[in-house]
């Protein structure tokens, strides 16, 4: 992947982004239009495209994005109140960037799971 991909970019440090945790393995950066006050990205800096694949193919690696996601929602004071951890996947998903993210969304009440019920 690397210059086609807009997050292997920001790792790069070709794109500039608002980095709040790095670790050998992720970054962790805020979402350039955030929908909650607290919407952090966090990444593999490896390239995989998405969630799937990622855990199927590395997961240990997933892992460390679980964990980094855990410990930017303890630097953001959200353990208390309590967050939500997605991973967008595929079409049906809603995925825009095909290198897998976590967002990390927090900071007040997210409402309901979905904005609609589609069962
Ligand atoms: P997706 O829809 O793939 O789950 O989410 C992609 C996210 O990446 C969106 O929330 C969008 O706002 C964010 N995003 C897109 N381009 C950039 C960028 O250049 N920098 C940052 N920090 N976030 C971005
Ligand atoms: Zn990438």
């Amino acid at each position: 992947m690397g210059s086609d991909c807009l997050f292997c970019r920001i790792v790069a440090g070709e794109i500039p982004a608002t980095v709040v945790r790095e670790t050998d393995t992720t970054l962790a950066f805020r979402d350039i239009d955030p929908k909650a006050p607290v919407h952090v990205l966090v990444i593999p800096k490896e390239h995989y495209a998405d969630i799937a694949t990622l855990a199927q193919g590395d997961p240990a690696l997933a892992a460390d994005v679980l964990a980094t996601s855990a410990a930017v929602a303890e630097d953001e004071g959200l353990l208390g109140d309590g967050f939500r951890l997605m991973f967008n996947t595929g079409a049906n998903g809603g995925q825009e960037v095909f290198h897998v993210h976590a967002h990390l969304l927090g900071g007040a009440p997210l409402g309901p799971m979905l904005a609609r019920d589609l069962a």
